[in-house]
Order: C-alpha cells, then structure tokens, then sequence
C-alpha cells in the first residue's frame, strides 16, 4: 500500500508517532503492529482492509483504544486505526447524530448537548463510542433511554471483504441486529447514527462512606436499588479518595425534574453517615467526566466480570471483606452497577446482546501503577471472583473483561451465540476479525478443533 493512496497515514516501527499509535489505555498491552494505518477516511479503511486480505495480515481495529484486554492491537500484523475519524453531525430537528468511529464519549457529549441532546454513552469520557457502543453501552442514561446500542439507528460497515454496507432496520437488517452487541466480529463500523434525546442538568455525584461500612452500604444499594424510577442510575464501589484513603461509594445519577429527583434521592442522602455527599445539580457533560480522575491512561488494569444471579447477604458479605482487602489504592473494586429500566425492558433476542434480565453486574477491575505490582493485583482478582462465583450467571458483558475464550464468547453472547454464527459464516466466513472476544465461523471452529 503506498501512501499515496490513502488520505491518512502508515506507521512502522521506529517512525515519529508509531509508539503513540499503539500505545491504549491498559498499560499491560504492549503490543507492536507490523504497520498501523492511521485512516482518516471511509476508503481508508477499505484500503486497508484489502491490503491486510491480500498480504494475510492479521488485523487489529483501533477507535478509543481503551479494551481492558488490549483487543485492539495486534503483535505483528496491521493495526487499523480509526482514532482520527472524527466528524460527527447533530441534526436538532430529528433528533439524531451521525457520528464518525473515532469519537470519544466527551467529544461526542459536547456537541450533542451544545442542542440540549444527548444519548446514553459510557461514564469515562475518554472511551470510545465505537467499542463501547458495539459491546453494549452502560451509562447514566441507560434506564431511561436504553442502551448506547439501543439509541443507534444505522451503521455504516466495512465487511471482511472489502466492501462498505449501510446496515439498519430496513437495509441489511442481519447485520444491524449482529453489529449492536458483538462487539467487532462482523466488521469495521466507520460512522452510527444515534438517536437523541433532551437531556438538561442532572442531579449527580456520588456519597461516600469509610470501607469498613461496606456491608451496612451495600444491603441498602441494594434496597434502594429496588424502587428507584428510570430516571436514577446509581452504581457501587469500593475505592480509595484522594486524602481520605479506602472508601465505599454509591454514585448516582438522575436525568428526570430536579424537583423530583431531590425526593426520590432523599433515602440515599439520609442513610448513614458519610465521609462526604457530593451529589448537586451538574451539567450532562460534567457528569460524564466526573468518573474521569479514577481512570487516568497508563495504569496497569486487569478486569474480572459477571452477572449477578443473586445479590445475597452472602455475596454482599464476601464484597465487603475483598473490598477491605485491596492491594492497589488505584483500583475500583469490587464494584456493582444497577441495570434497570428501559435497557432491561429489550427482549433478549432483539439485538446480539442477550443481558437484559440480571440487576447488577459485578465487578473486579483492578489497577495498579508498576508492573512489580501484577501478580498480586491479578492473583487478588481471580480470588474475590472465585469467592464471588456462586452467586454470579455465567454470561459477562463483553466490554469489562480481560479474560477469554470459547466457552466465555458462548455464555458471554447467550442464546444468540448461534445466531451470530450464522451472520460470521455469512459475513466473515475466515474470522478475518478475530481480535475481538470473538464468535468463530463454523468454518474456522472445524479447522480449530
Ligand atoms: C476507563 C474505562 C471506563 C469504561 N467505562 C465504561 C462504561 O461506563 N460503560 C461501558 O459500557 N463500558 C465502559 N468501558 C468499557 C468499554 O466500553 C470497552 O473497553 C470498549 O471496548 C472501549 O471502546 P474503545 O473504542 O475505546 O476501544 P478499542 O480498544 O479501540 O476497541 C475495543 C474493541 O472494539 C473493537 N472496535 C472498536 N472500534 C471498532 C469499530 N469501529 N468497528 C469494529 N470494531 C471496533 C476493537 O477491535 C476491539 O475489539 C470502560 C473502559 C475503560 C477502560
């Protein structure tokens, strides 16, 4: 491929910039493409694609690089990398946004809120919307409005092939039911179209508590979490403050009247007795970027993660005795989020991503800041999700996970596992992309087993 067919650039080892190029949010992936695209166009990326069929590269696709288990860069091979497509154009009047694959939540919230409009992206602004649309998409809006892949009306789709599809409900209907869910193993999404919605200041922020309270904290999570309207997400998690040390967190955020939403906080604000009560009326994009200060890039991350099945005594006992246990001040664990409300009310098979029945997610998502700290930070995961098992569902939301396999993609993809093999074997029958928690064609499982 010369680079005068492509309007962006290629990158190999030892060129200015190839090092920041394959550089992703989780310090432990470091990895060295053979050559990275930077594409900054559609035909870039078909460009690239032809050029990795024709000289059997394997691939990696790159948007926000921030997959906690480094899928979007390849040893060896070629990197795609979409970061730099960044348009995107709100239309007030419909209510909609197009957005190119490169955006990352905060660019993409503050041009949709510039119109009073937004969608339910994730609660890092420095995500990506691709990845974490095309995985699902949990966020502060989720109850009221679905999921970031529930809010998405069309795609446009770089096949394994080489070609460009426009998939949605009336144009290749398979592929638009495939792409929101399985996270990449169908093609390479170059722009969505969102639907929007109004969204003003919210009521949100977070209250704290010391760690030891964990149990007392998480038996009322847990009640609270039972009545709260759509409009409420809240979130849980054992963390450490900055001059206070090791602390229980519920966050919250309620996008209805702030009138109303004072009321139904009420219960959350009077409980116990907290180290510090941050919730307030905030604008949309500053909650987004609340969660940012835990999440800095270049941390060293290892993610465990399932549904829960049941949120017992017993399970909220063993959260509160691993949550006083962490070895890494850095990491957010354990942690459960509340999934309620219109992203539940989905049926299963309605979209590839089948989680819509189970509450709260658990999870384990440790950072820690040098690579002498790994073993026990990646021991002490395995252990508090080993002591967390009996009450978790097998499937895991694809996006929090570092660990794979076949038997995670099948209960991770749930009963529409087959039906997304039938859409690889129609649109990737080579499992071209496979640097994804990846669903093998029938025709690559053969040659496997
Ligand atoms: C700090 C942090 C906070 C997070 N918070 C949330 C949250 O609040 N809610 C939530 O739901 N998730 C959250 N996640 C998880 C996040 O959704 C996933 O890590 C997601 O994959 C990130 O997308 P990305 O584009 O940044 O990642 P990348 O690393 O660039 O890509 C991730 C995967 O998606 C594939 N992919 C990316 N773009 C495309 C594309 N255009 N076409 C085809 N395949 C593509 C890649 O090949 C790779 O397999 C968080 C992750 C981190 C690290």
């Amino acid at each position: 491929m010369s680079t005068q067919t492509l309007a962006g650039q290629i990158l190999r080892p030892g060129d200015d910039g190839y090092d920041q190029a394959r550089t992703v949010w989780n310090a432990a992936v470091d990895r060295h493409p053979s050559l990275i695209v930077r594409c900054e166009t559609t035909r870039d990326v078909v460009a690239a694609v032809r050029m990795a069929r024709e000289a059997g590269l394997r691939i990696g696709v790159r948007c926000g690089g921030h997959s906690v288990a480094g899928k979007s860069v390849c040893e060896g091979g070629l990197m795609i990398d979409l970061s730099g497509m960044k348009g995107v154009r709100v239309n007030p009047g419909q209510r909609t946004a197009r957005a190119e694959a490169g955006l990352k939540l905060g660019e993409f919230d503050r041009e949709t809120q510039a119109f009073g409009l937004a969608t339910t992206l994730g609660t890092v602004s420095a995500t990506g919307i691709s990845g974490l649309t095309l995985g699902a998409g949990f966020g502060h809006l989720m109850a009221k409005y679905g999921l970031a892949l529930d809010n998405v009306t069309s795609v446009d789709v770089v096949t394994a092939d080489g070609c460009l599809l426009t998939a949605n409900a009336s144009e290749n209907e398979d592929l638009f039911w495939g792409v929101r869910g399985s996270s990449g193993n169908l093609g390479i999404i170059t722009s969505l179209q969102y639907r929007l919605h109004e969204v003003g200041p919210v009521l949100g922020g977070g209250i704290f508590y010391p760690a030891n309270k964990t149990s007392e904290v998480l038996h009322f999570f847990r009640e609270f979490s039972e009545g709260i309207p759509d409009e409420l997400v809240i979130q849980a998690a054992v963390l450490n403050l900055p001059e206070v040390g090791p602390a229980v967190a519920i966050a919250a955020c309620y996008s209805g009247s702030l009138v109303e939403g004072e009321k139904i906080l009420k219960p959350l604000r009077k409980f116990g007795s907290p180290i510090a009560d941050v919730i307030k009326e905030i604008s949309y994009v500053e909650m987004q970027s609340m969660f940012d200060p835990f999440f800095p890039p270049g941390r060293y991350t290892y993610v465990k993660s399932n549904f829960v099945r049941t949120l017992s005594d017993d399970a909220i006992e063993v959260l509160a005795e691993y949550g006083l246990r962490r070895p890494s001040p850095h990491s957010f664990a354990p942690a459960l989020e509340h999934w309620h409300g219109a992203a539940s009310r989905v049926p299963v098979t309605d979209t590839a991503f089948p989680h819509r029945e189970y509450p709260y997610n658990f999870m384990v998502w440790s950072n820690w800041a040098s690579p002498s700290e790994s073993e026990k930070n990646i021991a002490w995961t395995r252990e508090c999700w080993e002591a967390m098992k009996p009450f978790l569902a097998s499937g895991s939301y694809v996006n929090y996970v570092s660990d794979e396999g076949d038997t995670f993609a099948r209960a991770a993809y749930g009963p529409n596992y087959d039906r997304l093999v039938a859409l690889k074997n129609k649109y990737d029958p080579t499992n071209f992309f496979r640097l994804n928690h990846n669903v093998k064609p029938t025709q690559a499982a053969a040659v496997a087993s």
